[in-house]
């Protein structure tokens, strides 16, 4: 039984293809490992749900939505300038 101070994950996050994935996989600095990240990304069905909140709260780090942190930065950039 989970503890009351550990929040519950948000509806996407239960459908997320990583969910019992090791989260080192999309934290990791190897290539391969973030391949492999990135092909769970690539088959997960909230792929753009977790992008957003990557986005949305600032993530630096890792593979979030299918993106790593340059493309992340990338888009944030061509947000600001269409704004
Ligand atoms: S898009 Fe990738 S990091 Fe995000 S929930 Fe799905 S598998 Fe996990």
């Amino acid at each position: 039984m989970l503890s009351a101070a550990v929040p519950e994950p948000t509806s996407w996050q239960a459908d997320a293809a990583c969910r019992d994935a090791d989260a080192e996989t999309f934290f990791s600095l190897d290539e391969s490992r973030q391949q492999e990240a990135l092909e769970l990304c690539a088959a997960c069905p909230v792929r753009r749900e977790c992008l957003e909140h990557a986005l949305i709260h600032g993530e630096q780090y890792g593979i979030w939505g299918g993106t790593r942190e340059g493309e992340r930065r990338r888009i944030m950039r061509e947000r600001r300038r269409a704004a």
